[in-house]
């Protein structure tokens, strides 16, 4: 006889299996939910929530700094300094307080939640290892939420000196110097973060540039901005390994060098964690090394389905908290399926990166006729107020009816418009919909009204 019996069991309480499991106690499902960390997983405890903390500690020391030497702002300050254990212990006083958040929501909404690790005896049932022993659970529906782990590179397996993301976010100190392999999302919020606070950064990256998958006409502003803050970027370039605690690569011309470092920071993706759980007791379908789910997130067994990471691009928290929401809707017995049209992505980059929808190249690949306007923040008040007057944004709309299919910004916290971006390709909104909105001044997100006018070539303020 099992445990605990119940009609939903959620594996993983990150973003993706905390909202799975609310929604569905929500919705009257008897729901348990077993996580063998912490709640919040990865984006809360280690991801997100951490990256956005050290970013902005950096960002306010780096502004103090500035102040330091001349500036136009007519603001001086004398040296500041900076205790990095103390901007840790800050960072974990939010993250317990989002811990402890997700604990209660979670009592509040019902559902009964297990600390342990799961491992799968059948599509039905699972033993739960917990420190006080073995239970085990028999459920009608289980959602996998497992989530994601760093890619380790075998040649620079993680080390004191060879550090993931997890072990970045927990420094105590900055290092004088600091490799990050991988110019992406992480290699770059966290190197930029590590060069404000001081830090040498040399970043080593495999593609012919930064951030590849996005347009180089969004990422030059970031490719500006990684230079004025000390950051040497070196681009068609692979780590070889580790040469004492330096880092030896082969450069694009082929040739080989060694980077004297104190830490390395690898950040060359995430695989999703479908490791420790037996998942091979079910023989599901994957997609390459992750699980594969239809419009409903259902696998390929009954009553087994998989949210977030571990079911592959976009890795992101919102997707997997929208993946959640929506399975506990189909458990619950609506007719849920996944019907999104915007999923925005930011980057947290200096200056940040929001994208929605397709870019222009995209529209083109896919045979689109299209209109692009676009609107740099130099022509924006508020942008010149506040110093943020690098980066535009960019509206790429279908010629014919002036549908909105894509949008692209990046600029000085532009993060904040996402929202407004999303909203406007939900609702299918077409740019002159968007253009006749009044948009409150001065604020950034005037220039979003006037690339929308652009669209038909009559912006007013440029
Ligand atoms: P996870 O958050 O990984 O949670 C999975 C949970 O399952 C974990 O808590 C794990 O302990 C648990 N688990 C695994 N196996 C078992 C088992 N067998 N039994 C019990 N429990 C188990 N995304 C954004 O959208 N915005 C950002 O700004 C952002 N920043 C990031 C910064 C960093 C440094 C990193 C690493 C990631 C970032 N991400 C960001 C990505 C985001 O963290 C993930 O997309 C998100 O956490 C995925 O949610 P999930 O629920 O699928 O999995
Ligand atoms: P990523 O895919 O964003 O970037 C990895 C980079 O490493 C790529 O540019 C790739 O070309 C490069 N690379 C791969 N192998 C290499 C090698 N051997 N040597 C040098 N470079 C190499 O991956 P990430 O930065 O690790 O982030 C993982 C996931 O986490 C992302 O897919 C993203 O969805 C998520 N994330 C999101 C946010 C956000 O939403 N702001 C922030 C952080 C992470």
């Amino acid at each position: 006889m099992p445990d605990h019996n119940c009609k939903l069991l959620v594996i993983g309480a990150g973003p993706g299996g905390y909202v799975c499991a609310i929604k569905a106690a929500q919705l009257g499902v008897e729901t348990i939910i077993v996580e063998s960390v912490k709640p919040g997983g990865t984006c809360l405890n280690v991801g997100c929530i951490p990256s956005k903390a050290l970013i902005h500690v950096a960002d306010e020391y780096h502004k103090l700094k500035s102040w330091t030497a001349d500036n136009s702002l007519g603001i001086s300050a004398s040296s500041p300094s900076i205790n990095l254990s103390d901007s840790v212990r800050w960072k974990d006083g939010i993250v317990r307080r989002l811990n402890g958040g997700v604990e209660g929501l979670l009592k509040k909404a019902g559902v009964k939640s297990i600390q342990g690790t799961a491992n799968f005896l059948d599509g039905k049932t699972v033993a739960v290892t917990t420190v006080d022993g073995r239970q085990t659970i028999s459920a009608d529906n289980i959602v996998i939420a497992t989530g994601s782990v760093p890619v380790e590179l075998p040649n620079l397996p993680f080390s004191d000196s060879v550090l993931s993301s997890t072990e970045a976010l927990a420094l105590e100190a900055v290092p004088d110097t600091m490799a990050v392999v991988g110019g992406g999302y992480i290699g770059l919020e966290i190197g930029s973060a590590f060069a404000k606070l001081g830090a040498r950064v040399v970043v080593v990256e495999a593609a012919d540039r930064i951030l590849p998958q996005y347009d180089a006409d969004l990422t030059a502003p970031v490719v500006k901005s990684l230079a004025t803050h000390g950051i040497e970027v070196m681009t068609k370039a692979r780590a070889l390994g580790v040469a004492g605690k330096d880092l030896e690569i082969e450069t694009s011309d082929g040739s080989r060098k060694i980077i004297n470092v104190d830490k390395i920071l690898v950040t060359v993706g995430r695989k999703p964690c479908t490791a420790g759980c037996s998942l091979e007791e079910l023989s599901l379908t994957m997609k390459e090394a992750f699980i594969n789910i239809d419009d409903k997130c259902r696998t390929s067994m009954r009553g087994v389905y998989a949210i977030g990471d571990v079911t592959g691009e976009p890795m992101l928290a919102h997707r997997a908290m929208a993946q959640g929401e929506l399975v506990a809707e189909v458990i619950a017995g609506q007719n849920s399926s996944w019907d999104k049209v915007a999923m925005p992505a930011v980057c947290f980059t200096d200056p940040e990166i929001v994208t929605v929808g397709l870019s222009p190249s995209e529209a083109i690949a896919k045979d689109l006729a299209v209109t692009v306007g676009q609107f740099p923040f130099q022509a924006n008040g508020r942008a010149m107020t506040t110093e943020s007057e690098q980066g535009f944004i960019r509206v790429v709309a279908a010629k014919d009816s002036g549908v909105v299919l894509g949008i692209q910004a990046v600029g000085a916290g532009v993060s904040e418009l996402s929202a407004a971006f999303a909203l406007a390709l939900e609702m299918g909104a077409c740019a002159d919909d968007i253009a006749a909105t009044v948009h409150a001044h001065p604020t950034m997100s005037e220039s979003f009204a006037e690339a929308c006018m652009q669209v038909t070539g009559r912006a007013l303020h440029i």
